[in-house]
């Protein structure tokens, strides 16, 4: 058997003065703090370029998208958010899409399509407020998601940066050879991937 015995508590224990106090100081202390926290919405969120919202198209000057159908994004989506049907045009790329469907709906932000696509084409917006009255009008055609490359100006800046796209590798004994501009000839896999490359970015159709 264990006996306990019953402590007596004091006035200011019985009646929380101590805990009150305490409770009322931490509370004064963070009313003069920095707040960390946003009203939103009346305080909105200003994303920096590396926040990633729903995918967009990206437009030429000329209206024209950049995407030449080639499906690596629809491939590669995870939850097949994206839907494409390619055609033939007259014009330098030779192939576009006829229709570009993203449903929002399945769509998880994750930004393999931006990632994998050759063309600079799709890049992840700054939109994260998604709002439809039904199902159907969260999944976007190709006129909705063309947004003119000057808005996306950012985000495209930030893209090329982070996947290093159109920056030559450094001549080594390797990749001499194939890679244009570092005493190679341009040929080879690599050469014709980074010299198509940089044509089409100075080309900017
Ligand atoms: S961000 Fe991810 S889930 Fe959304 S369309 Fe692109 S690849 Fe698909
Ligand atoms: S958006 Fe890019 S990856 Fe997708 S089909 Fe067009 S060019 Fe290919």
């Amino acid at each position: 058997m264990v006996l306990v015995k019953q402590r007596t508590l004091s006035f200011g224990e019985r009646y929380y003065f101590k805990t009150i106090v305490v409770g009322l100081i931490y509370t004064f202390k963070n009313l003069f703090r920095k707040k960390v926290t946003r009203s939103y919405p009346e305080e909105r969120l200003d994303p920096s370029p590396s926040f990633g919202g729903v995918p967009v198209l990206v437009a030429n000057e000329d209206g024209h998208p950049r995407c030449v159908a080639c499906g690596l994004c629809e491939f590669v989506c995870p939850p097949r958010a994206i839907e494409i049907t390619g055609t033939e045009t007259e014009r330098a790329i030779e192939r576009v899409p006829k229709t570009f469907t993203i449903d929002y709906l399945r769509c998880i932000e994750c930004s393999y399509c931006e990632e994998v696509c050759p063309e600079e084409a799709i890049v992840m917006s700054q939109q994260y407020e998604l709002v439809g009255s039904s199902r159907g009008s969260l999944k976007l055609g190709l006129d909705e998601l063309l947004t003119p490359a000057s808005e996306l100006s950012t985000r495209l800046e930030y893209i090329r940066k982070t996947y290093h796209r159109f920056q030559v590798a450094p001549a080594t004994e390797a990749n001499a050879s194939c890679v244009p501009g570092v005493g190679g000839t341009g040929s080879g896999v690599a050469g014709t991937a980074v010299s198509s490359a940089k044509r089409r970015y100075e080309d900017n159709y």
